[in-house]
């Protein structure tokens, strides 16, 4: 069961992949815990990625690419992933170059999700990310809203995934393996959709 999860930031997401990857019994393999763990290990790579970072440049493809291609070829993955978080455009996927069993779009409105995003608040002491609140219910930390966060950034970062993602699904719906579900509804009905579309 090899699956990519493709949508915008408040579609949920990073919970059905978790979700999935616990009824499919594959791996959840998310790109930015990839590259954070890289980066935490101090490894060689791990250490060209925290300057490219700190020095506010993209990781380049190449190099994410690398870090992902070797995580795959692990024994964890014999059976399949829930891969989330990338590719996120066309050049990343050719040069991923794997089939997948299918490619999963969470369809949202840029209106909800523009809601739901601007409500959300990060706690500061874990990082966890809650839908609202102002204590986190984990360490008791307090809960703030991130810079990116804000209506203009967010409508922005959906403009920019609009651009790249249109070609993307094109492209896996030429490739017959597109699946789009409404990612509007509660977590479980979306969970169970995307469960149907998989039979
Ligand atoms: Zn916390």
């Amino acid at each position: 069961m090899k699956i990519v999860l493709l949508g915008m930031a408040g579609s949920g997401k990073g919970t059905q992949a978790s979700m999935l990857s616990e009824k499919y019994g594959v791996p959840h393999i998310s790109m930015g815990d990839l590259l954070r763990e890289e980066v935490k290990s101090d490894s060689p790579i791990g250490q060209k990625i925290k300057e490219i970072i700190n020095a506010g440049r993209l990781v380049p493809d190449e190099l994410t690419v690398n870090i992902l291609k070797g995580r795959l070829s692990r024994s964890d993955c014999s059976k399949g992933f829930i891969l989330d978080g990338f590719p996120r455009n066309v050049p990343q996927a050719e040069m991923l170059g794997k089939k997948f069993d299918a490619a999963i779009l969470l369809e949202l409105d840029d209106s909800i999700a523009v809601k739901r995003l601007s409500g959300r608040r990060q706690c500061r002491e874990c990082g966890k990310i809650y839908p609202q609140g102002n204590k986190c219910s984990a360490c008791g930390g307090p809960l703030y809203q991130r810079d990116d966060d804000t209506p203009d950034a967010i409508k922005k970062r959906l403009e920019i995934f609009h651009n790249d993602t249109k070609p993307l699904i094109a492209y896996y719906k030429k490739e017959g393996i597109l699946k789009t579900i409404d990612a509007s509804q509660a977590v479980d009905a979306v969970f169970s959709n995307i469960r149907n579309a998989l039979e």
